[in-house]
């Protein structure tokens, strides 16, 4: 019976690719700042039968029978998520990072209010008000931008801005400005004007819960993110909210905004907090902030210009344009991948090339960590990726470098 079939008598070709996608994560290096390697535990709960189950409504109350036993895993996401960021009310149910965007807005906004944040070209997302995605479509969106000398945030020009547009929500949190959000300071200034506070951490849960970063907690009504990215749990997105905006969150997502919650990846995201609450996961976050500086200082050697000159964080953003006029954001990211070296190409704060194309690359620190990289590696990573820039037709350079990739490789294997 087909039902008893394994995946590559069933569909060879889905579970090759499947093949070749985790020979490629062993045998490349992932640079991808919000991508990361999930321990076999939190594989193990993703692909799990709770994939099966429908579970509409939230624990002790469902729409469906038979939910006793995914009750559990909601239940524990939820209270470890609530100790790892000291929040009173969190919903893991968002099917990802943009969803739980969708459902805070979804909860306090109307169509057509105000939302301040930050621009996409200078680190902002998509689901924070780009006019291609919903966010932009129903509600009317005004983004900052960070200072183009010194590539920081400057609050006082952000104080000024939410003064004169007078939003009803203001946005923090970014997926390529490399350094900590002075959350305090925005949760005045959205104070200041009435205007709720989003703090969306999706790039940074893993540092907050470790507490190498702060948590917005205190000085933000709505917190958000992605349970994938530094935080290394099962694919998907949480809210973590007031004990006031409880219900008004948890009807957002439900039936606000999606249907049945994927069970498979709640309990991922169980497994993922547990993992997040050890010691051991404390030492991670440390080791991918320590290794992204060390990164940002051999650049800085090489002669690299990086985007407010360092980072706060487990994320550089390089740019291109004064060392490398000539390489765009796009090429960076074909020569590097060629040698085996998987990054992003990415705007940077005054870009004149399209996104398609760019001016910069992001390089990130996580997955590299969870390998168990560290100084001495990462900086040999960093001159590899300097050589390849500063050689980018020197074939015998390419061939050095992607045996030197295909040794670190080999000596910190993903799954063994
Ligand atoms: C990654 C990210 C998200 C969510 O992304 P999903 O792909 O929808 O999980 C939201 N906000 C920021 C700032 C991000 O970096």
């Amino acid at each position: 019976m087909a039902f008893e079939q394994s995946l590559d008598q069933i569909d060879p070709a889905t579970s090759e690719a499947i093949d070749h996608e985790r020979e490629r994560q062993e045998s490349t290096l992932g640079m991808i700042a919000s991508e990361n390697h999930v321990s076999k535990a939190v594989l193990e709960a993703q692909g799990s039968v709770l994939t099966n189950k429908y579970a509409e409504g939230y624990p002790d109350n469902r729409y469906y029978g038979g939910c006793q036993y995914v009750d559990t895993p909601e239940e524990l996401a939820i209270e470890r998520a609530k100790a790892l960021f000291g929040a009173d009310h969190v919903n893991v149910q968002p099917h990802s990072g943009t969803q739980a965007n969708m459902g805070v807005y979804f909860s306090v906004l109307e169509p057509g209010d105000k939302i301040l944040s930050l621009s996409l070209s200078h680190g902002g997302h998509l689901s924070h008000g780009h006019d291609v995605n919903f966010s932009g479509q129903l509600y009317d969106v005004q983004q900052y931008e960070v200072d183009p000398e010194t590539g920081y945030i400057d609050y006082d020009a952000l104080h000024e801005q939410a003064e004169e547009f007078d939003p009803a929500l203001v946005v923090s949190g970014s997926s390529a400005y490399p350094r900590e959000f002075e959350y305090e300071q925005i949760g005045e200034i959205a104070d200041a004007v009435g205007a709720y506070h989003l703090a969306d951490i999706a790039h940074v849960t893993g540092l907050i819960a470790a507490g190498v970063h702060a948590s917005p907690m205190d000085h933000a009504e709505f917190v958000t993110g992605s349970t994938h990215k530094t935080i290394r749990a099962g694919r998907g997105g949480m809210i973590l909210c007031d004990e006031e905006y409880a219900d008004d969150v948890d009807s957002a997502v439900f039936p606000g905004a999606q249907g049945g919650p994927l069970m498979h990846n709640v309990a991922g995201k169980a497994a993922g907090f547990a993992e997040a609450q050890t010691s051991e996961f404390e030492s991670y976050a440390e080791q991918m902030v320590t290794n992204a500086k060390t990164l940002a200082d051999v650049f800085t050697d090489r002669g690299l210009s990086l985007v407010s000159g360092g980072t706060d964080k487990h994320l550089l953003l390089v740019d291109l344009r004064e060392s490398h006029p000539d390489i765009t954001g796009k090429e960076a990211e074909t020569l590097l991948s060629d040698v085996g070296i998987i990054v992003n190409k990415n705007t940077v704060p005054g870009e004149t090339r399209s996104p398609m194309v760019t001016s910069g690359i992001r390089v990130g620190t996580p997955a590299l960590t969870t390998r168990g990289l560290e100084e001495a590696e990462i900086e040999t990573v960093g001159e590899l990726i300097a050589d390849v820039l500063d050689n980018p037709d020197d074939g015998d350079v390419h061939d050095r470098v992607a045996s030197t990739v295909d040794q670190i490789c080999d000596n910190f294997p993903v799954y063994e």
